[in-house]
């Protein structure tokens, strides 16, 4: 049966080249970056030749980067490590639950967090953070790309915002990096975070960018690791293979790939705009990634909608992997004001650079079939249809 995988918001295929340069550190090449032997030497010129790809794509100092073992990791060694009982935090309500979790949990350890609404495209308006900054604000965390509907935060005014008013400044550019460009200066940020599972790189690794004279509290005590800023021994593969899955995303802005991730993306959303009736793609007006569309169709049940699409083989989701499953409809869509039951029934179409214009065909094939068969069997569409006749 024919598949297409168009959940790359979730996790993208390892691409063959970052593979081949992470097998010889399986095999040959797998010494521990903190020897002194040859072994350990080869490790470590392979890390810190990953560091400056990483810097690279980021437009830091490769110093300036912590490996770790992917976004989680990094959103909490950034909020964890900056604050402290009795500072206050300003997010948004719209975070993935890596920052989400940790300000609740700060919460619990005495700090205050004030969490910034978002309009109806889901943008965060800079203007209700600088009302919310007080004085013991000590950390701003306001992600750069949503994960579930691609919107791009306007993270350079909130940027310049912490910088004017001196309080840290911390993005979560896990869904953004590989899909526009990142630059640290620009953003004004003092902490950023990627995965490199979510740039055609490995499950398991992620980096952290830590402006230079930001000290941070570790998370885990152990060896001098990373500058003692994170300590445990090198994942060698993982970091060579976020190297390389770093540099192949920063050649993506100048190799056309990204602007051709966008128009297979423009012309599936457009097809199911124009072929479906009751459906609105959740953030249009914003600024988005080029590689999501998240679309809301009414009168149908999202889950449902995913497993009858995953039994004719197209992978979507309907929204973040990590709430699949759970009842509640998404946080990011009903902070956007979105209803319970529009949010419930709304799908993540999401591309990744191995996606091709058959995959899209496919799924443009499958979509509308599939919406008005569930559409069919639902009472609520029924009612709906014929209060308009
Ligand atoms: N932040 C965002 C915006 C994400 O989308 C994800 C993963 O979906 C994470 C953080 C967590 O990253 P990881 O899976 O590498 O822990």
């Amino acid at each position: 049966m024919r598949r297409a995988y168009l959940d790359n918001n979730a996790t993208t295929p390892l691409l063959p080249e970052v593979f081949e340069a992470m097998r010889p550190h399986f095999l040959e090449r797998f010494g521990n970056a903190s020897s002194i032997h040859q072994q350990g030497q080869q490790a470590r010129s392979a890390v810190e030749h990953a560091r400056e790809q990483v810097a690279e794509l980021l437009n830091c100092r490769a110093a300036e980067i912590v490996f770790t073992s992917g976004g989680t990791e990094g959103d909490n060694l950034a909020l964890f490590g900056l604050v402290q009982p009795g500072d206050h935090v300003i997010t948004s309500a719209i975070e993935h639950h890596a920052v989400l979790n940790s300000c609740n949990r700060l919460e619990q350890m005495g700090c205050s967090v004030t969490y910034v609404p978002v309009d109806g495209r889901s943008l965060v308006d800079p203007d209700d953070v600088r009302r919310a900054l007080r004085p013991e604000t000590k950390l701003i965390s306001i992600m750069m790309a949503n994960n579930e509907t691609g919107v791009l935060q306007p993270v350079a005014e909130i940027g310049k915002l912490a910088a004017e008013t001196d309080v840290y400044f911390h993005t979560d550019a896990v869904q953004a990096a590989g899909k526009v460009p990142l630059e640290v200066k620009e953003i004004g940020c003092d902490l950023l975070t990627i995965s490199a599972h979510k740039i055609h790189g490995p499950q398991g690794t992620g980096a952290l960018f830590v402006r230079k004279g930001t000290l941070l509290q570790p998370l885990f005590y152990g060896g001098r690791h990373e500058r003692s800023r994170r300590a445990g021994t090198e994942n060698l593969a993982g970091i060579v293979g976020l190297g390389r899955a770093a540099e192949i995303a920063r050649q993506g802005f100048s190799d056309e790939s990204v602007a051709r991730m966008k128009g297979l993306r423009d012309s599936l959303e457009k097809a199911i705009l124009e072929g479906i009736e009751q459906v609105a793609v959740n953030g249009a007006g914003a600024p988005r990634v080029p590689n999501t569309a998240n679309i809301s169709f009414d009168c149908i049940e999202g889950e449902a909608m995913v497993i009858a699409l995953d039994l004719k083989g197209l992978s979507v989701s309907t929204g973040a992997a990590c709430s699949s499953g759970a009842i509640e409809p998404s946080h990011v869509l009903t902070a956007m004001g979105l209803s319970a039951d529009r949010a419930r029934g709304s799908i993540r179409f999401s591309l990744g650079k191995q996606t091709t214009a058959e995959d899209v065909d496919f799924a443009r094939s499958l979509v509308p079939d599939v919406a008005a068969r569930l559409r069919e069997i639902s009472p609520v569409y029924k009612k709906s249809a014929s209060a308009l006749s």
